[in-house]
């Protein structure tokens, strides 16, 4: 297989020469595997339908969120849901021509949180973690991403001593974790975020986060960086994943044919329509997210502020400040309602009185989710030549280069850098 790019025509490409391994999607996920692909030593080439990370790894918060260590299905947020859900605007929304079809889902997701799932669910993301983090410092240096790393912490806000309190057993979770955090109020809360509304009663401080730039900058230096050590992309859509004795083919949806040693599905939230074809029926989701990003100057922000409470955060970035989150359970064919970036805007310009919030951008990003919180990565149960990487949810770009190396490692037939279980696509079954 040649490192330039090619032509494709209307017949099998390479069909002597199959592509060594052909990865599915060019999202930050996708990216870090070629990435980590071609740091092992193989060639790669990656099949985008639209433009290279234009898809939900663009506009997301763009945070590198080690610490977020917790299944979604905690019992705090969980007692949460009822309030939200009465708010049609508020951080959790299921329009209701989508709550039937997404009730299989909910149950699983329910499930998740049950104290028997809750530890090792929590033992798997700490191991995830520690991976991704390395991993993706790893990533940084060697495709010289330094440049666009903020390292300058979080701070998670509380309006009431109540929702303080309640914050506590998932802090001590990540102390055992070994997470470095501080709680702090009054001056020191004032000294990490001037201009704070004062119905924040407390905070939590967590040195160790860190953000990138902008996530679709992030994304296209690391694809030119692919690039540059001979990765190719290729435009078109896979319709369809046929296993074969040696590798697998992939059928474009114009009818092209695309041999390769071995594939990685890393479509995001559409891995769906590719994995059902091939017998693995995994219960993906997408958790719809909407932004509104500001321009620069709007407010001195100082790091990322998380306001649990109403699902949503705001990121300093250095193309402006994003202020967003919330999800919506609606598929991936609805149209987007961007009333949500607004109600999120609207209750930042409160949370921050000095905000300004003139010449917005609104977005909205399809957050590729399974029930349990946990990323779907291993082989299909069609052939160990497809390998199966996607289900991040609210932490794709966080878990990108450790899901890379994993991908790797199995495609190596390497022994995994951590165990793999908890990922694999099979424990739906
Ligand atoms: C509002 C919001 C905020 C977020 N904030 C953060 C954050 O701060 N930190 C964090 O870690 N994560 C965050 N996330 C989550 C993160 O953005 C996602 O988990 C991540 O972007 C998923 O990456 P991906 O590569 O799997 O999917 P995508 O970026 O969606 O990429 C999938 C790609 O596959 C392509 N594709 C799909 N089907 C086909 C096909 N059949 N053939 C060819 N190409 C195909 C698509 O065009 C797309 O480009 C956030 C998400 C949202 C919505």
């Amino acid at each position: 297989m040649s490192g330039q790019a090619i032509e494709i025509g209307l017949e099998t490409v390479f069909p002597d020469d199959p592509i060594d391994v052909l990865i599915i999607g060019a999202g930050i996920v996708a990216l870090a595997a070629a990435q980590k692909l071609q740091a092992a030593g193989r060639q790669v080439a990656l099949l985008e339908r639209g433009g290279v990370a234009a898809a939900t790894s663009s506009g997301n918060a763009g945070a590198l969120a080690f610490s977020d260590i917790l299944p979604l299905a905690t019992s705090g947020k969980i007692a949460r849901v009822p309030r939200w859900l009465m708010d049609p605007l508020g951080p959790l929304s299921i329009p209701p021509g989508y709550a039937l079809r997404i009730a299989p889902w909910l149950l699983r997701f329910w499930r998740a949180g049950w104290a028997d799932r809750i530890a090792s669910s929590i033992a798997a993301q700490v191991a995830m973690m520690g991976l991704a983090e390395a991993e993706m410092d790893r990533m940084i240096a060697e495709s010289g991403l330094g440049d666009l790393i903020h390292p300058d912490g979080s701070l998670e806000l509380y309006e009431s001593e109540a929702e303080f309190q309640d914050s506590l057993p998932g802090w001590t979770q990540r102390t055992k974790a070994g997470i470095a955090f501080e709680h702090v109020r009054g001056a020191a809360m004032a000294d990490l975020q001037p201009g704070l509304s004062p119905q924040f009663i407390a905070g939590t401080f967590v040195p160790g986060w860190r953000n990138v730039s902008d996530p679709f900058i992030f994304a296209t230096r690391l694809a030119a960086d692919v690039e540059g050590r001979g990765g190719i992309f290729l435009q078109g859509e896979a319709s369809q994943v046929f296993p074969q004795e040696s590798g697998a083919r992939v059928v474009l949806t114009d009818g092209r044919i695309l041999a390769a040693k071995q594939v990685v599905v890393a479509a995001g939230a559409w891995s769906r329509r590719l994995t059902d074809l091939l017998g693995d029926y995994l219960p993906l989701e997408t958790e719809r997210g909407y932004n509104t990003t500001l321009p620069l100057g709007s407010f001195d922000l100082r790091r990322q502020l998380i306001f649990g409470a109403h699902g949503f955060v705001i990121s300093r970035l250095t193309t402006g400040l994003r202020v967003g989150g919330a999800v919506e359970l609606g598929g991936l064919d609805r149209p987007p309602n961007f009333k949500r970036s607004a109600a999120m805007l609207k209750k930042a310009m409160g949370f921050l009185p000095g905000l300004s919030a003139e010449g917005g951008v609104q977005w909205m990003g399809f957050r590729p989710s399974m029930p349990d919180s946990l990323p779907v990565i291993g082989p299909s149960r069609a052939s160990p030549h497809i390998v199966y990487a996607f289900g991040h949810g609210h932490l794709g770009l966080t878990q990108s280069a450790g899901t890379g190396r994993l991908v790797a490692d199995l495609l190596n037939g390497q022994p995994p850098a951590i165990d793999p279980a908890p990922f694999r696509p099979s424990r739906f079954r």
